[in-house]
């Protein structure tokens, strides 16, 4: 048939395999299904397993609101942990399982829509809020039977490649390498979490396909080409033979990144440009040092805290940041403060839904709003900044009065760590990430407060276009080379020269030979990526001379467009020799 669907690549690499289509979206109800009789009692005892869980997840819940918002929001738990301790609950469920043979998702299904409907005929306004409650009840059982949304991984033999509508970070930071080839998702932008993860995991994924999930059927072979954002639906011979051929290509190109990897990223004419590594989980670190990193500029800490249904304790942070620094040594770690919300989320914390979550309680905002939760965060940290170099980072910070506040929860924390003669590094460098206009508007004033300032372009590029960086069907807008974004980070890069403050960037556009080149020419000498992209990154940039990257920007900066820009890098003899490396 030879279908080519196109969509957004995010994350490089080949593979041909069979495919898995994950039909519902996270969070589906549960399809009837009939059972055979011999499945009655398992399927018993399934329901009464979810309900328990349920029941935990819910006391955890209640605890936590309790500790960071207050008694009184907790007891809206109470309700939801009532109606699961309903008996007739429980006896009526478990009796369609038995006398109707249908599934445990179904019988829940099934009795939540009775009750509420019960509620919604007594007509009082009070019983009719409740109706909410227990539909979200239910909607966590259902959710806790089918395990999850990826439960039918688990059932597969074979690597296959999964076919999804979506798929949230804290569910792609879950996949099985030994079980999923590569991924291929309907949405998704080129720099969304789902994205940047598969490239750390060098998972090969494509995102924003819009229709993958229509096309393709389980079993379906596919070839999926991340680098290209491409995947060819039941390939004929010959595009197979092609894509093999091409696949033994890459295999050696990688071999000889390989060997680039370990030099260092100097450019022909002797700048000195440090490559950094971008983890979500501690032992990712060794990876990144494995593939050349100089230390780790970016821990996403928040990927401690998802998929989990409690906070991590003070003592599994510390083990965390430890494990990081032990596997980057000699070089520092720089750990950024929990960034949750926007498009990561954790069922605790009391995280409401929000209209619009990247504008909404997310990152330095959330902690500030917990500070419970960051101190913990905070002495975890310092406790580590004993045992090596440790850099602290706060993400999202919109201006100097938030930079302050935090500051001002660090100090109490060390005066509190001081006070228990627990050892810290006192100088432990200090830093705010630029990812909103307002922080890379100010940035002269915020270069004053801080040891150095890490520009997140991911976020700065979604906030400056007003491009959502999960969206596919804007994804088009989402152009790191927008005279915008390249004007915005000379105003920082100046402003931290002035300040002689150290200035990194940690955001996916670093990770782009063509886009690492811009940087570099526009005056930044740290870069932070994915682990995967180092080697291709340095092999670049020990290609190119810094007074060649330098002009070519200063003659792109006085462009009107991106398309000119883009038009005007690629023709050059410079920007040739980047995109054929
Ligand atoms: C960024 O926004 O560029 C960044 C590095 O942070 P994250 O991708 O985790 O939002
Ligand atoms: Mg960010």
């Amino acid at each position: 048939m030879n279908l080519s669907l196109k969509g957004v690549p995010a994350s490089r690499g080949i593979v041909i395999g069979p495919a898995l289509v994950l039909s519902g979206a996270a969070g589906d109800d549960g399809q009837e299904r009939r059972l055979e009789p011999r499945e009655v009692e398992p399927e018993i005892e399934r329901l009464l397993k979810a309900v328990a869980t349920t029941r935990d997840q819910l006391l955890d819940l209640k605890r936590r609101v309790a500790m960071e918002i207050g008694q009184k929001h907790a007891e809206i738990f109470n309700a939801h942990i009532l109606f699961l301790d309903d008996p007739t609950f429980l006896v009526e469920t478990q009796e369609q399982v038995r006398k109707q043979r249908t599934c445990a998702e179904w019988a829940v299904r099934g009795y939540v829509d009775r009750y509420a409907r019960m509620l919604d005929a007594v007509g009082d306004g009070m019983m009719r809020e409740r109706q909410g409650d227990i539909r979200d009840v239910g909607k966590r059982v259902v959710q806790n039977l089918r395990g999850g949304s990826l439960a039918p991984l688990s059932e597969s033999a074979e690597r296959r490649i999964l076919v999804a509508r979506d798929l949230s970070p804290s569910e792609t930071a879950q996949l099985d390498l030994g079980k999923v080839l590569a991924f291929a998702t309907d949405q998704g932008g080129p720099t969304s979490h789902t994205a940047v993860i598969a490239r750390t995991m060098e998972m090969p994924a494509v995102v924003g396909l819009e229709q993958a999930t229509l096309h393709i059927k389980d079993g379906d072979t596919l070839i999926l080409d991340g680098g290209a954002g491409v995947v060819v639906v039941s390939p004929d011979k010959e595009t197979l033979a092609r894509y093999r051929q091409r696949q033994a290509e890459l295999k050696v190109k990688e071999r000889e990144l390989k060997a680039v990897s370990r030099l260092p990223a100097v450019t022909k004419d002797g700048r000195v440009i440090k490559v950094f590594g971008n983890i979500e989980l501690p032992e990712e670190a060794r990876n990144a040092a494995a593939k050349g990193a100089e230390g780790v500029g970016l821990f996403r800490t928040e990927f401690l805290f998802v998929n989990r249904n409690n906070l991590p304790t003070e003592e599994e942070q510390f083990e965390a940041y430890r494990l990081a620094l032990r596997h980057s040594h000699p070089h520092p770690v720089t750990i950024r403060t929990l960034d949750l919300g926007g498009d990561k989320f954790v069922t605790h914390l009391g995280m409401s839904g929000e209209m619009n979550p990247f504008l909404g309680l997310r990152a330095i905002r959330l902690c500030l709003a917990h500070p419970y939760v960051f101190k913990v965060q905070l002495r975890a940290i310092l406790r580590a900044s004993h045992f090596g170099p440790v850099r602290i980072m706060y993400p999202l910070i919109s201006g100097l009065e938030e930079l302050r506040q935090a500051n001002q929860i660090l100090e109490e924390t060390k005066r509190d760590l001081a006070r228990r003669s627990i050892p810290y590094d006192p100088d432990v460098p200090v830093g705010a990430m630029i990812e909103v206009p307002s922080a890379a508007i100010t940035a002269d004033l915020l270069a004053k407060e801080v040891s150095f300032v890490s520009v997140g372009t991911n976020d700065l590029i979604q906030y400056t276009m007003a491009v959502d960086r999960n969206n596919e069907r804007i994804a088009y807008l989402y152009d790191p080379l927008h005279p915008a974004i390249l004007r915005s980070l000379r105003m920082i890069v100046a402003a931290s020269e002035k300040a002689r403050v150290r200035l990194s960037l940690c955001g996916e556009m670093g990770a782009d030979p063509l886009f690492a080149m811009v940087l570099v020419g526009l005056g930044l000498r740290e870069l932070s990526m994915s682990a995967g992209s180092i080697p291709v990154v340095k092999k670049v940039l020990r290609s190119i001379g810094y007074r060649e990257a330098h002009a070519l920007v200063v003659q792109a900066m006085k462009l009107a467009t991106g398309a000119e820009i883009r038009e005007l890098l690629s023709s050059s003899a410079v920007g040739r020799r980047v995109t054929e490396a």
